[in-house]
């Protein structure tokens, strides 16, 4: 990015701080619609694998009704362990949660990385592995997914003896392809600590965090994110050995995640019948929606366990059929990496979003192929 030197107080910071590049977060919906001259409810946000229902009935309940927000935390977060150690079916010493899946990622590879050491990234995947591996000095080995996304595993294993962790989404954002237990055992074979983030499991099925306790170099990721519908609140945890999980304890700052994400976290698991229904009507409208993406003939659909789906455009950059979308007030995910220069992701949302998307995409690109 920068290649003079940095001047002024610039002088005092990081240089491959300074030249990094950042991560693209997605921009919220009210900024959307002001954009475009729209009010909020005209805008329908297909961008960030959020869950469109909220949280459940209780969560709101507790929160409304919650008489310690002016307390701190529990810094050992001894009763939210203990509840998300039941929901996973491990024990206790082995959960640390954060504000997001994405601090434990964060607290993780500061504590892994010197400057200097690698993790193995396989692309395309979530942005944030590469960034925060970056941001606590450590470097990228890239691995690239197969044509069909899985995980080269022969490409991983050629790489390891160079590289501290391995970082693998299952299900994988953006291509909603799950990582079989054949390719997870081999990977635990190498000398890495290998990081499976589980953040869209819900919606997929089997869960590795029961393995955790049988493997020294094993850490699954959750958040309540995307099922739970708590994406603002920020509230995600990781399950690793008692060893690691000491270390993060140790390191992280001691008040994460918030009072407030902490008594919906629980307030979630309390209760979730309610929950549960919204998680299968995701599941219901993704399967819908990817259904009527297959029929458009210059559209190819990834098979997908998530809340939302990838697909490839025939004969469409992907940047320009996600700004035609945005000027109707559908928001979809586009990402600008050579692999992925053809395709879009949408994530589920409501049925009368997926009607819209499909009537604007026939509109853009008829219904034949291009
Ligand atoms: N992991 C993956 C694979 C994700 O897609 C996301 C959210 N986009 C996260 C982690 C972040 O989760 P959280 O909101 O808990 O930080």
């Amino acid at each position: 990015m920068t290649a003079k030197p940095a001047s002024g107080i610039l002088r005092l910071l990081r240089p491959d701080i300074l030249a990094m590049v950042g991560y693209e977060p997605i921009e919220p919906s009210d900024v959307l619609a002001e954009r475009l001259g729209l009010s909020e409810d005209q805008v329908a946000k297909l961008d960030g694998n959020e869950n469109p229902y909220g949280p459940s009935p209780r969560v709101l309940e507790v929160l409304g009704s919650f008489d310690t927000y002016h307390r701190y935390p529990d810094p050992e977060q001894r009763q939210l362990r203990g509840a998300l150690a039941g929901y996973v079916g491990v024990s206790p010493e082995h959960i640390v949660a954060g504000h997001g899946s994405d601090e434990i990622i964060d607290l993780l590879l500061r504590a892994l990385l010197a400057p200097g050491d690698a993790v193995i990234d396989c692309p395309p995947t979530f942005g944030m592995y590469g960034f925060s591996t970056r941001v606590a000095g450590g470097t990228v080995i890239e691995v690239p997914r197969k044509e069909d996304f899985s995980v080269d595993i022969e490409g991983v294993r050629e790489s390891a003896p160079g590289a501290k962790a391995v970082l693998l989404a299952s299900p994988n954002n953006p291509t909603g392809n799950v990582l079989p237990r054949g390719e997870l055992d081999a990977l635990l074979a190498l000398e890495l600590l290998v990081i499976v983030d589980e953040a869209y499991v819900e919606f997929a099925g089997e869960s590795y965090a029961t393995l955790v306790p049988q493997h020294e170099n094993l850490v699954v990721l959750r958040t309540f994110s995307k099922w739970a519908g708590l994406a603002g609140l920020r509230a995600g945890f990781g399950i690793m050995p008692p060893a690691v999980a000491r270390v993060l304890m140790h390191i992280k700052p001691p008040y994460t995640p918030n009072i407030a994400a902490e008594a919906a976290m629980l307030a979630s698991l309390e209760e979730r019948t309610e929950q549960q229904r919204t998680i299968q009507l995701l599941v219901e409208e993704r399967d819908r929606l990817a259904n009527k993406l297959r029929q458009l003939e210059w559209v190819r659909v990834y098979p997908s366990e998530a809340n939302f789906v990838l697909c490839r455009l025939d004969g469409h950059e992907g940047r320009d059929i996600r700004d035609r979308l945005a000027k109707r007030g559908l928001f979809v995910r586009y990402f600008d990496t050579p692999l992925l220069h053809d395709c879009i992701r949408i994530s589920a949302g409501l049925p009368e979003h997926t009607d819209q998307l499909i009537d604007a995409l026939i509109e853009i690109g008829g219904s034949r192929a291009s």
